[in-house]
């Protein structure tokens, strides 16, 4: 993470977009909730049930001449809770459907949403169990503030769908990293992208741990994946991306070549700290770096390692330590 921003900032919103950002209780801030005005109206992430979000939301439609109940279908960029927490809400108020990721439905229908799996894959990495039962706590309050969607309103999207939407066309782009199902939108007429959290000029987005019985260690590889899907951005090359937090920017490549060399000099200095640890979990290693991380912070500061330890395995500069899949030496 890093405070500074990776990219140019562009002010300009494109034609019959409205950008409108949402509070949400979270250290991350305001959501930015993108309304795409012409047929089919769409709103891509409502934000959560927290505070005036709602009211700040339907005004914003009300400026525009429209009503919560004009809404033809509410898009989803991933599963996380400032995201889609007032997904459900809207979808009911509009009678409309809500469009994600096929692999985001276990987080949004609330199927996942105590996320035992993340929790249990925490504790194999070191996690002590005062510290999961208070992150255990911490989706359990958020549960209040993000409604889950009925099943039988989702619409399924995958990588390379065509979606209408606010009288444009738009190509679907599933690319894992921040959320395995994360979905960003690309007009290739305006050369405009809607990112979601998978490109940021704010801060690097996190490698969010994602459990998966699939994968060998019951994960998948989020860094791995996150840094395998940025060449398919720079390709697109959009005039202007619309994140899902902070502000509209343009020159991915740039972002890009910044955001790679972050992660090279993060990735050295986790390897500093496994020679300095010795034989070390992956949660010794994250209290190390974020010393002030509390409740769901944890969570982020283990991934962000566990991610990074990934990229220096598969340059061989770390190892497992024997038997123990979340204890890491350097070889
Ligand atoms: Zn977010």
């Amino acid at each position: 993470m890093s405070s500074r921003l990776l990219a140019p900032v562009v002010e300009h919103v494109p034609e019959g977009i409205v950008a409108v950002a949402l509070p949400t209780p979270f250290p991350v801030g305001d959501v930015n909730c993108y309304l795409l005005l012409d047929e089919p109206l769409t709103v891509v992430d409502p934000g959560m049930r927290w505070a005036d979000s709602t009211d700040i939301l339907t005004a914003a439609l009300r400026e525009v001449g429209r009503e919560l109940a004009d809404v033809d279908q509410v898009v989803v960029t991933h599963g996380h809770p400032d995201h889609f927490g007032a997904a459900g809400w809207l979808a009911e108020v509009a009678d409309a459907p809500v469009l994600c990721g096929r692999a985001e439905v276990p987080k949004v229908t609330g199927a996942a949403a105590n996320r035992p799996a993340l929790l249990e894959l925490a504790g194999r990495l070191g996690l002590p169990d005062s510290l999961r039962a208070t992150a255990g706590a911490f989706f359990q309050d958020v549960r209040h503030l993000a409604h889950p969607i009925d099943e039988g309103r989702l619409r399924l999207l995958d990588d390379g769908d065509l979606l209408a939407a606010g009288g444009r066309d738009w190509r679907v782009h599933v690319t894992p990293g921040h959320a395995v199902g994360h979905v960003s939108l690309f007009d290739a007429d305006a050369r405009v992208l809607v990112s979601g959290d998978h490109l940021l000029a704010s801060v690097t987005p996190n490698p969010v741990l994602e459990p998966d019985p699939a994968y060998p260690d019951g994960r998948r590889r989020s860094l791995v994946e996150y840094l395998a899907s940025l060449e398919r951005f720079v390709r697109l090359d959009p005039l202007v991306v619309l994140p899902g937090h902070g502000p509209r920017f343009s020159a991915v490549a740039t972002l890009v070549h910044t955001t790679r060399r972050h992660h090279a000099r993060r990735a050295a200095d986790i390897a500093r700290l496994v020679r300095r640890l010795g034989d070390a979990t992956v949660y010794e290693l994250a209290s190390e770096l974020f010393p002030e991380a509390r409740d769901f912070s944890v969570l982020l500061g283990i991934s962000e390692v566990v991610g990074h330890l990934d990229l220096l395995e598969d340059e061989g500069r770390v190892a497992r330590s024997g038997n123990d899949r979340g204890r890491y030496v350097l070889t």
